[in-house]
């Protein structure tokens, strides 16, 4: 067993993908387009200028919230977050603080591992800085843009664990339709806390638990990491910094850290020294937001049927494998599309083949159907046809293979010489002379390889 226990929390910001910004009507629409084009004088924090929140990102935070088990606050309210820095215009942050809207969730890993969400509240992102050639450049575009930010307790004891819920957070984000959730462009940005307990065991030895008073008194954060393999590492680098300098009877300092990619090693960025001291204060621009039972009911009504639960519907009612329910469920389109397809066997076409849904998440899984081009209607057809098909043999392969192609000379040099297209005529003349519904894709590639 190992000495020591990490402790592990998470904060995510997810980045939604309203039409307008968090407090005023500048396009949210902002990725690579020319910097301070979509401002005003809300989002530059100009002197007067009022914010007016916006529905919608309230409702979708309500909504990921919902999603994930958490309790709604019926009164709430935006808090003002002060602090100094030049990404930050109006000097602070319009944010949450006592009152977020969503608290106390929980969350389940495949192991059955329950995770609980602290709270899942609304704040507005900041601008961006580059710096260049000694001088820094900022950009308001991202200024006021609605981000929810998730918090979870201390609940993780390894990467692997943290990798598996992040995934699934950005399933549930991206099944909400309420962020795009690409970890490129920033819409999902992740924050690990990390520090290490002493192992303790239960009497019986089957359980560990680590009791509050033996809970670690500093906390590493790593800030702003963006791909799921790079908190991989940044928690795997820091369990083996932090062992170390307890090993040598060190504590690990309190302070935040960044994630470079390129040393693969986390640094450090501020310490406990010059740690932020938010002053909050209620936002007096924005009275407090109410919801009622009925409002929240029917934002719940609005989320769907989420992965896990499709997963264990999948492999009940269609019998399909664990593995091919997960494939299908990470897009919630393709699950729709997987039972569509399903729901159309009834139809001609999938009586004569008599498809069963195991051949159909087959299908779907191993030829990588594209459902945003393939109907399911279609689908089946092609599942129809490759049933029907006979095969070739050898022999008869070959002597009309040679047929043809001494009967089409030309045809024949400039396939060679790398016209591709030219091959399906070939096809075309072998299957008039098979005169049987053979698999074209497979006569294709056998004549390919004879020439
Ligand atoms: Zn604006």
């Amino acid at each position: 067993m190992n000495k020591y226990t990490p402790i592990i929390g998470l904060e995510v910001h997810v980045e939604l993908k309203t039409e307008s910004k968090m407090f005023c009507r500048c396009s949210a629409d902002y990725f690579g387009k020319e910097p301070n084009t979509h401002t005003c004088p809300v989002c530059l924090g100009l002197p007067g200028a009022l914010p007016v929140p916006n529905k919608t990102a309230i409702e979708w935070c309500v909504k990921i919230a919902l999603a994930l088990n958490c309790k709604i606050n019926e009164f709430s309210k935006f808090d003002r977050k002060n602090y100094f820095y030049p990404d930050l215009a109006k000097g602070y942050q319009i944010s949450q603080y006592d009152l977020p809207f969503g608290y106390d969730g929980i969350t389940e890993l495949k192991s059955g591992k329950k995770m609980r969400i602290r709270r899942v509240h609304m704040e507005e992102d900041t601008g961006k800085l580059t710096h260049e050639n000694g001088a820094s450049l900022v950009d308001f575009n991202r200024s006021g843009l609605p981000l929810v930010e998730i918090v979870t307790e201390p609940d993780f004891h390894d990467a692997e664990d943290v990798k598996e819920y992040l995934q699934n957070l950005q399933q549930i984000v991206r099944y909400l339709d309420v962020s795009n959730a690409d970890m490129e462009k920033g819409d999902m940005r992740l924050e690990p806390n990390i520090s290490l307990a002493l192992t303790t065991t239960l009497q019986d030895g089957t359980q560990e638990i680590i009791p509050v008073e033996l809970l670690p008194n500093y906390k590493v954060e790593v800030k702003n990491i963006n791909s799921f393999k790079f908190v991989e590492k940044a928690i795997n680098y820091e369990v083996k910094r932090q062992t170390e300098l307890l090993d040598k009877g060190e504590r690990p300092a309190q302070e935040t850290r960044g994630w470079d990619s390129v040393k693969q090693r986390t640094f450090s960025q501020r310490s406990k020294e010059d740690a932020q001291e938010y002053r909050y204060f209620p936002e007096p621009d924005i009275p407090p937001i109410t919801h009622t039972k009925e409002q929240i009911s029917s934002i719940l009504k609005e989320v769907p049927e989420l992965p896990a639960k499709k997963i264990a519907r999948f492999e009940k009612e269609y019998g399909i494998s664990f593995t091919d329910a997960e494939i299908l469920s990470r897009e919630k389109l393709l699950a729709d599309y997987f039972e569509k397809v399903t729901s159309l066997r009834d139809h001609e076409v999938a009586k004569q083949s008599q498809q069963t849904p195991q051949a159909i998440a087959k299908w779907i899984i191993n030829k990588k159907v594209d459902y945003a081009t393939v109907t399911p209607e279609v689908l089946l057809k092609h599942m129809a046809a490759a049933k029907q098909t006979v095969a070739i043999d050898e022999q008869e392969f070959d002597r009309i293979a040679e047929e043809v192609f001494s009967e089409n000379p030309q045809a024949v040099a400039a396939c060679k010489s790398g016209k591709d297209s030219v091959i399906m005529f070939l096809v075309g003349q072998f299957m008039k002379k098979i005169g049987k519904k053979v698999d074209a894709q497979l006569v294709r590639k056998k004549l390919q390889e004879k020439l």
